[in-house]
């Protein structure tokens, strides 16, 4: 049976559903993913092809010259990271409705991470082993 994942922002304008496996989840402690989250993020990531989004209020701010974030602008919810020509699309866990069937089992840019807070016990990865096709050694 083909898994089917739902998730939206927290006003419910902007909603997805992803066919499909997801990617284990990812975080990210990068300064972007901070000041965009509030914290670190946790992301899993699935085929473009795989996800179907609606609603009017998903924005995209480009967060550098290689990638771009995707943000409802009615509620402020961080949904995606998208670098650009890649053919996967990350999606920040906490925009998933119930139960993403998938766990933490890496992290990235921990050299980044803020000194408020440890980080936690999974492993330190590359961005480049994260499954993207292209992609960049710095945060974005
Ligand atoms: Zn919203
Ligand atoms: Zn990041």
């Amino acid at each position: 049976m083909t898994t089917i994942t739902r998730g939206s922002c927290l006003c419910g304008n902007v909603s997805y559903e992803v066919v499909g496996d997801l990617r284990p989840i990812c975080l990210c402690h990068c300064s972007q993913c901070r000041k965009a989250s509030g914290h670190y993020t946790a992301a899993t990531s699935a085929p473009i092809s795989n996800i179907t989004i609606e609603g009017a209020s998903l924005k995209w701010f480009d967060s550098s010259t290689y990638a771009r974030r995707g943000f409802c602008d009615s509620c402020g919810s961080s949904l995606f990271y998208e670098p650009l020509g890649e053919k996967r699309l990350a999606i920040f866990c906490g925009s998933i409705d119930g139960d993403p069937g998938v766990s933490i089992d890496s992290q990235i840019f921990v050299e980044e991470k803020g000194d408020y807070y440890a980080t936690p016990d999974v492993k330190v990865v590359n961005q480049s082993e994260l499954g993207w096709s292209v992609g960049s050694d710095d945060a974005g």
